[in-house]
């Protein structure tokens, strides 16, 4: 005879797994930094159709060069192989091109996710009466979701505090390298 309370203990006990299984699922995503990383503003200076090229520098370009290189994960913290970066940027004296296509271009993530740039530091523009600090805008595209639009900002910039679309977990910190700086990004998409 079958025991009444059988398919309830089931139950129980596959909910009670599927607990387990969800909150090990947090605490790894925690471990790995694995946060969502968090959305922002396209603005106004945003221009479709921006070309193939990881190399953004261009001969007697201002500015301090930037060597960004990064991650991109899918929102389960797995690789987003392919995935595609396209960034734009102000230059040196926060002026974006307006016209053409200079200081924007799209950067195909690797089988495992990884990306660079070779480009400058951007420079800060006026937004209203403060300038906005420097940032780099990005929007992240993969098969079978839509665009994931944010901006990377710079830690120790003096108009971080203040600008209302910061976000510390979108600094980026300049190390050094060969007259220039460089930098590291993970981008976690969200679900
Ligand atoms: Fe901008």
């Amino acid at each position: 005879m079958n025991h009444p309370s059988l398919p309830t203990r089931r139950a129980l006990l596959s909910l009670v797994t599927l607990g387990a299984a969800s909150a090990l699922g947090a605490r790894a995503a925690e471990a790995c930094g694995c946060e969502a990383t968090t959305a922002d503003i396209e603005g106004p200076y945003y221009l479709p159709g921006a070309p193939r090229r990881s190399v953004l520098l261009e001969a007697g370009m201002e500015g301090t060069t930037l060597e960004l290189t990064g991650i991109v994960r899918a929102p389960d913290c797995g690789v987003a192989a392919g995935a595609l970066l396209e960034f734009w940027q102000a230059d040196a004296r926060g002026r974006y091109d307006g016209r053409g296509m200079r200081l924007r271009g799209v950067v195909q993530a690797d089988g495992r996710g990884a990306f660079s740039l070779r480009t400058i530091v951007p420079g800060r523009y006026l937004n209203g009466d403060r300038f906005r600090p420097a940032h780099i805008h990005l929007k992240v595209r993969r098969a079978g979701a839509g665009p994931f639009t944010t901006q990377l900002y710079f830690a120790g910039d003096p108009y971080n505090a203040g600008d209302p679309w910061f976000d510390a977990t979108r600094a980026l910190q300049l190390a050094p390298d060969h007259g220039g700086f460089r930098a590291t990004s993970r981008i976690y998409l969200p679900g």
